[in-house]
């Protein structure tokens, strides 16, 4: 098994530097790949980057909801979506997306189909060659 990055990622990167395999890798570019995507065939499941998360957008696996329940104002990004988004990630840098849309208190959304995008960023998308355009967001 995996863990996977859901779209509540925001690009804090304060994931990344937990790793023990270093298996998590910023998606470039942002607009197709809005997230940090993990590696499920170097993923060991040591669950070490989960409580890092601020936004809770990681997940084992199997345990990624189906029904998310938003307390109101969590951040989804995702390919399609034109909201704007600005924040500063774990290292101060500076984070703009334009690819988000904000949860309204109570609305349920369905995480699951963000698990295939961790799949296919390392199989025929860019994996890990991103890491040489990697522009710090
Ligand atoms: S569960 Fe462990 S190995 Fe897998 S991405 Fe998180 S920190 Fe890395
Ligand atoms: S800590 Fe969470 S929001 Fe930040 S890059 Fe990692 S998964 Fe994304």
């Amino acid at each position: 098994m995996t863990h996977i990055i859901t779209s509540l990622c925001v690009r804090d990167r304060g994931c990344i530097d937990v790793c023990p395999v270093e298996c998590m890798i910023p998606g470039q570019p942002v607009n197709e790949w809005p997230w940090i995507y993990i590696d499920p065939d170097t993923c060991i499941d040591c669950g070490a980057c989960v409580p890092e998360c601020p936004f809770n957008a990681i997940y084992p696996e199997d345990e990624v909801p189906s029904a998310y329940t938003a307390k109101g104002g969590e951040v989804v990004s995702n390919v399609g979506l034109t909201g704007h988004w600005e924040g500063t990630n774990h290292h101060g840098g500076k984070i703009v997306l334009e690819t988000t849309r904000t949860l309204e208190a109570g609305e349920v959304i369905d995480l699951t189909p963000d698990i295939k995008p961790n799949y296919d960023f390392f199989q025929g998308g860019p994996g890990y060659s991103a890491k040489d355009i990697d522009d710090g967001m």
